[in-house]
C-alpha cells in the first residue's frame, strides 16, 4: 500500500498490508491474551494509560507533522488535535472505574440486627466484551480512534485496530504509544489496508465491531455484523444543519460558520453542512459569510498560517464539483470558489452557494469537504422543517441570543447532538450518537465507556 502526500500527490511511504491469514492469526491472538488483560486490577490498565497519554504529549509536534504529511490537515490544526486528547484520555481515567462499578440493586436481609449476609442479592457486574474491533476514518484519527480504543482496553477488552488507509502511519504511531506505554502487542494490534482488509475482519472471530465511517460502509458493517449477530455501534456522516435567527450578532454568526463549515477543509463529521438563515438579514449574512471565507488562508498544510490545506481522498474533488454544478444547474448562485485548483495536490477552492433549496443533492447529501449551501427561511416552523429534511441526525445547531427559543427548536431537530451558539463540537463528558443515516449507539460520556461492557445478572441467594 503506498502511502501518499494529498498536498504534493508524491509518495511518503509503502508498508505491507495485512492479508486474511495476518487478520485471522492477529485475531486468535488478541482471543488468548485478552483473558488475561481483563483478570488485571483496573488500577493497573489506568497506569498504563497514563503512560500512554504521556508519550503522546512528549511526542505532539512530530506526530501532528505525521499527520499533516498523509492526510493534509493543516499543521495547527493537527496540533489542536493532539492537544485535545488530554482532556478525552483524562476523562476515560477517571470515570472508568464509576462506569463499570457493580450495582447492587435489590438486597433483602431477614435478621434483626442487619449484619448477616443478605438472603437475596441481585448484582449487576459489567463484564468485556472480548476481542474488540475498530474499523476507522482519517478525518481525526486521534479524536474517533481514542473514543474506542481507550474505553475499550480500560474495560479489559482487546483491540484490533484497522486505522483509515489514509490514516496509516498515525495508526502505526498509535500502536508503537500503547505498546512502548505498557500495553500487551497482541492486545492493542493493528491492521493495515483498505476496505478489503476490514472486510476481512469481519469475516474474523470477533466479538463487537465499532465502525467510524460513510454511510455506505457503515450499511456493510451492519449487515456483516448481523450475520454474526455480534455488537456493533456506527459512528457515520451527517448533514448537520444550523439555523441563523434574525437576532443574531451578524458578524459573529458569519464568522462561527466560516469556521464551522471550512475548519479541516469540511472534513467533519460534525461539519456544519447547511445554513438556513432568516430573510430579515440573509443579504448581510451572506456578504458576511463571503467575506470571511474570502479571509481564510488556503495552501501548504505545513505552514502554520494555513487554514485550508488539500483534501485527503483526491475522489472527492469529483463529489464537489457534481454537487455544485447540479446546485448552479437548478438555480443557485456560486458566489465563491467551487473548483479544484490546477497544480498538485488536492486543492479545492472553498465555496459558497446561495439560492440553494432542498432538491439539492449540495442541502441532502454529504459534502465533506470545503462547500456551504445557505438557504433563506421565513419563520422558526420552516427552518424546523428544512432542519429536518435529511437522512442523517449527527447534530444541529441554532444561533439565537434567545436560549428559551434555541432550545425550544432543538426539541423538534432529530439529532443525536443539539448546539445553541456553537457548531462542530465534541465534548468527552456527552454522548456522541448519530441517529438515522448518522449511526448508532454512543461513544463517550458514561454511556460510551459501558459501551465496551456487556452485563451480567446476578441472583445470589443465601442457602
Ligand atoms: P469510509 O467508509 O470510506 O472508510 C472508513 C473505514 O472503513 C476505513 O478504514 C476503510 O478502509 C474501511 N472500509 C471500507 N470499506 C469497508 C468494508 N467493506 N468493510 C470493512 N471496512 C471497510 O469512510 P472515510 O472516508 O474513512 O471517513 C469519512 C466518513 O466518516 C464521513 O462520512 C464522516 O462523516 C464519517 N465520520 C463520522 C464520525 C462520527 O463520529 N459520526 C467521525 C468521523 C468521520
Amino acid at each position: 500500500m503506498k502511502i501518499m502526500n494529498p498536498a504534493t500527490g508524491q509518495v511518503l511511504r509503502e508498508i505491507q498490508d495485512d492479508t486474511p491469514d495476518t487478520v485471522r492469526e492477529k485475531v486468535e491472538r488478541a482471543r488468548i491474551a485478552q483473558r488475561r488483560w481483563a483478570t488485571l486490577p483496573l488500577d493497573v490498565r489506568l497506569d498504563i494509560m497514563r503512560g500512554f497519554l504521556r508519550i503522546l504529549q512528549e511526542r505532539t509536534e512530530e506526530l501532528a507533522a505525521l499527520l499533516t504529511s498523509e492526510m493534509g490537515k493543516p499543521i495547527t490544526q493537527a496540533r489542536n488535535e493532539l492537544k485535545g486528547m488530554p482532556e478525552r484520555v483524562t476523562f476515560f481515567i477517571d470515570n472508568t472505574a464509576t462506569a463499570i462499578a457493580d450495582e447492587v440493586v435489590l438486597r433483602l436481609i431477614s435478621g434483626r440486627d442487619g449484619t448477616q449476609p443478605p438472603d437475596l442479592e441481585e448484582r449487576i457486574k459489567y463484564e468485556p466484551l472480548g476481542v474488540v474491533v475498530n474499523i476507522s476514518a482519517w478525518n481525526y484519527p486521534y479524536f474517533v480512534g481514542s473514543n474506542v480504543w481507550i474505553p475499550a482496553l480500560l474495560t479489559g477488552n482487546a483491540v484490533i485496530y484497522k486505522p483509515s488507509e489514509f490514516a496509516t502511519l498515525s495508526g502505526l504511531a498509535i500502536a508503537d504509544m500503547m505498546h512502548s506505554a505498557g500495553v500487551p502487542d497482541d492486545i492493542f494490534a493493528t491492521v493495515a489496508g483498505d476496505g478489503s482488509v476490514g472486510a476481512s475482519l469481519l469475516d474474523a472471530d470477533i466479538d463487537a465491531i465499532f465502525f467510524t465511517g460513510s454511510y455506505a460502509t457503515g450499511q456493510k458493517i451492519a449487515e456483516a455484523a448481523a450475520r454474526k449477530l455480534i455488537k456493533v455501534q456506527l459512528e457515520l456522516g451527517g448533514k448537520d444543519p444550523v439555523y441563523i435567527c434574525e437576532d443574531v450578532d451578524v458578524d459573529a454568526a458569519a464568522a462561527s460558520m466560516a469556521e464551522g463549515a471550512f475548519y479541516n477543509a469540511g472534513q467533519s463529521c460534525c461539519a456544519v453542512e447547511r445554513i438556513y438563515v432568516r430573510e430579515e438579514i440573509s443579504e448581510e449574512f451572506i456578504a458576511k459569510l463571503t467575506d470571511r471565507v474570502d479571509a481564510l488562508v488556503v495552501g501548504d498544510p505545513t505552514h502554520d498560517e494555513t487554514f485550508l490545506g488539500p483534501l485527503a481522498r483526491a475522489q472527492q474533488l469529483d463529489v464537489l464539483e457534481q454537487q455544485v454544478a447540479e446546485a448552479v444547474s437548478k438555480g443557485a448562485r456560486l458566489l465563491r470558489g467551487g473548483r479544484r485548483a490546477d497544480g498538485a495536490g488536492n486543492y479545492f477552492a472553498p465555496a459558497v452557494l446561495a439560492d440553494v433549496t432542498g432538491e439539492m443533492s449540495i442541502m441532502q447529501e454529504e459534502s465533506f469537504g470545503p462547500v456551504i449551501g445557505v438557504q433563506v427561511v421565513k419563520d422558526d416552523e420552516e427552518a424546523i422543517e428544512c432542519m429536518n429534511d435529511t437522512e442523517f441526525g449527527l447534530t444541529a445547531g441554532v444561533y439565537t441570543k434567545d436560549r428559551k427559543r434555541a432550545e425550544s427548536i432543538l426539541s423538534h431537530v432529530n439529532a443525536g447532538t443539539a448546539y445553541w451558539n456553537c457548531c462542530d463540537r465534541v465534548s468527552p463528558r456527552l454522548p456522541w450518537t448519530g441517529r438515522g443515516h448518522s449511526g448508532m449507539g454512543s461513544t463517550l460520556s458514561l454511556v460510551g465507556i459501558r459501551a465496551f461492557t456487556q452485563p451480567k445478572a446476578y441472583h445470589l441467594r443465601r442457602a
